[in-house]
């Protein structure tokens, strides 16, 4: 991603000008502390050997241990991992949740490989990270391909090294000490965000029309809450296609058949579309929940939605979003609407610090309550410096790191 078309370097450049910051405070904040690349061997299960390559980015630990998960995707580099790093760091502060930012990944495509294969990958790239990685150092989580297994997994790997350890990554199984509300959070936080979002710019969530791009585990999550909020999904889709239904999709059904299959395709209610169809429906929100730069300059003039709910990390890119600025469509960004993930994270890391199993209601209650208080904060300071809601986000976020880094290291 080049620095025009990435939108975190894009706002981070004019938050940093917004704040008036030191350059030289501003220029070290950017730079990641440390990256890590490996080679991952593993055996294949007809007896030969394959490598991939791994990465494990730690961008700012200034305001606690690194955090941040880790994807497997074909398209991982340490560029995209970089990039989702210092997200990170920028996500975790505006929340004010104690940690710092990283992030990992595999570049590999996982669905050409078999479950033990995964398993075997996955042991050994979390031992190729162990010298980095710790419970009061760096704890990873799932990102885009990656689950609760993968991180009984991860844990495993750890423990037997370390000794029972299950801090050591988030978004465990509740057996393993995963927390309650973990798997349902970043939806959740999305369909929190969109409420509050709803309210602020005057539009009634009730039958208000709502398209999601992508229907992995945020998507669906958050469709499945904006259901019940009463909002009408008329559209969905994945990397197999879309769904469009002008009345509203059945989406407790389609939650359901997704939660088994793993995929939209196949669905028997709903007309078929393209993704393309799906980005130019006339609805109240779109919500790109798949893979970044979803939305570019060759198909941002496609949008014909009131408000974009940015669930997936970096899906508008920098260009795109200076176009939807002029055109007053306004972008509730990353790092607020998708933190409802790494902030129940931060509740499952607590929880096993303390060895103390919370309820879901109180994770729910606590998650609701920190996302709320992020978004009249971003909102007050977009209202007061008359900037997008993505740089009002950047600056609370950056505040609060420099503040705590001027104090470490002034
Ligand atoms: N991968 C998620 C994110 O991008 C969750 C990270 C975490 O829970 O640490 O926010």
């Amino acid at each position: 991603m080049s620095s025009s078309t990435n939108p975190t370097s894009t706002a981070y450049q004019k938050a940093v000008q917004e704040l008036g910051l030191k350059p030289n405070i501003a220029k070290a904040l950017e730079i990641p502390d440390r990256e890590l690349t490996v080679e991952v061997p593993f055996r294949r299960d007809n007896g030969e050997l394959e490598s991939v390559i791994g990465y494990r980015v730690q961008h700012n630990n200034t305001r606690g241990p690194f955090k941040g998960g880790i994807r497997y995707h074909q398209h991982v580099d340490i560029e995209e991992v970089r990039s989702l790093a210092t997200l990170m760091t920028w996500k975790t502060s505006l929340l004010d949740i104690p940690y710092g930012g990283g992030k990992g990944g595999i570049g590999v495509d996982p669905s050409k490989y078999s479950k033990t294969e995964i398993e075997r990958m996955s042991r050994r790239f979390f031992r190729s990270i162990d010298p980095i990685i710790g419970v009061n150092i760096d704890i990873p989580a799932p990102d885009v391909n990656t689950n609760a297994q993968i991180m009984s997994w991860f844990m495993d790997e750890y423990s037997q090294i370390h000794g029972y350890s299950p801090a050591i990554v988030t978004g465990k199984p509740l057996e393993l000490g995963g927390s309650e509300g973990r798997e349902a959070a970043t939806g959740r936080g999305t369909a929190i965000i969109t409420r509050e979002a709803a309210e602020k710019w005057g539009l009634e969530l009730k039958n208000s029309k709502v398209v999601i791009q992508g229907f992995g585990n945020v998507g669906s999550y958050a469709g499945k809450f904006l259901h019940e909020y009463g909002c009408k999904i008329i559209g969905v889709s994945d990397v197999t296609g879309g769904l469009y239904n002008p009345d509203g999709l059945d989406i407790p059904s389609l939650f359901e058949y997704n939660y088994q299959n793993r995929t939209i395709n196949g669905f028997k209610k709903g007309k078929k579309i393209s993704n393309e169809e799906l980005l130019a429906l006339d609805c109240d929100f779109l919500i790109p929940a798949a893979l970044g730069s979803a939305i570019n300059d060759s198909n941002v003039h496609l949008i014909n939605c009131k408000v974009i709910v940015e669930a997936a990390n970096g899906p508008v890119t920098g260009e795109a979003a200076n176009k939807l600025w002029d055109r007053k469509v306004p972008i509730i960004p990353d790092i607020l609407t998708n933190a409802g993930g790494v902030t129940v994270s931060y509740f499952e890391w607590v929880q096993n610090l303390q060895q103390f199993k919370w309820t879901e209601d109180d994770v729910n209650k606590k998650l609701e309550e920190k996302m709320v208080h992020a978004f009249d904060e971003v909102f007050a300071l977009k209202q007061q410096k008359k900037v997008p809601m993505r740089i009002a986000s950047f600056m609370v976020a950056i505040d609060r790191v420099y503040n705590a880094y001027t104090l470490r290291e002034g």
